[in-house]
């Protein structure tokens, strides 16, 4: 559904922040359905770290859900903003918030509104696993450029679209390692890094680097590695 009002522009699926919602009390335990965004945490924190040097930068995480990613970023001294639209992973943030005493400013926002609200305002802007869930990424990508300073960094990271991903993503995560939920993922919102790029290049972002994110199923360990035929990050700059 993507509704545009003169204020207000709805760029969402109902039945993704759903789904979500349903398990997000369970999102800060590491052996839950979010174990792998624990387990790929520290590999993308470090990426993003080293290349936009997070110590006293101001970060927005788009689609933060429980904060895994928001609260590591402040660990390493951002002043971090986390938005997402769904109200359980949100209220589940700010609760974590308590146990361990880090500072995050949490908000309900879609990322098209904040754009109007605060342009060219973040030094850095992170938008994880979060593309392959909405109805339009480029429109989110959009908002994104908006709301970097000149110069300042993007980080995007989503699933390939080709036999081997759906292959990787879908039937092994979903059906045969029950690493993830079934129905988690949709194959047809799966995203090439070519049309990433694409949108990028035409909210005017500059393409600086791609990674692969690669899970190996014997070891159970995850890494960052050229290989991007299934989960990548793209870095960019305004
Ligand atoms: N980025 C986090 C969470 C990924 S899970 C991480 O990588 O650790 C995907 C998140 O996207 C969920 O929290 C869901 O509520 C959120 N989401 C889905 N559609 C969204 C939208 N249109 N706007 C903002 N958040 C959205």
């Amino acid at each position: 559904m993507i509704k545009e009002t003169e204020e207000k522009s709805v760029n969402v699926d109902p039945l993704e922040l759903e789904k979500f919602s349903q398990l997000a009390h369970r999102w800060w335990d590491p052996n839950s359905e979010f174990k792998p965004l624990h387990e790929i945490n520290p590999l993308r924190l470090d990426y993003i770290d080293r290349f936009a040097g997070l110590s006293g930068k101001t970060v927005l995480d788009v689609g933060c859900g429980g904060g895994i990613l928001s609260e590591s970023m402040a660990g390493r001294g951002a002043h971090v903003t986390g938005i997402d639209l769904g109200d359980k992973p949100l209220k589940v943030a700010k609760l974590h918030l308590l146990e361990t005493g880090k500072k995050v400013n949490y908000r309900k926002i879609a990322v098209e509104d904040l754009a109007r609200e605060q342009p060219h305002h973040y030094d850095v802007i992170t938008c994880m696993e979060m593309l392959e869930h909405v109805p339009s990424p480029a429109s989110i990508v959009r908002a994104c450029a908006e709301l970097a300073k000149p110069g300042g960094w993007i980080f995007f990271s989503t699933i390939n679209r080709n036999p081997k991903s759906y292959l990787f993503a879908i039937i092994g995560a979903e059906y045969v390692l029950n690493l993830l939920p079934r129905g988690t993922h949709d194959y047809a919102k799966f995203i090439k890094p070519s049309e990433l790029a694409r949108m990028a290049r035409e909210a005017g972002l500059n393409v600086e680097d791609i990674i692969g994110m690669t899970y190996n199923p014997i070891t159970k360990v995850y890494a960052l590695e050229a290989d991007s035929d299934v989960n990548y990050i793209m870095a960019y700059r305004a």
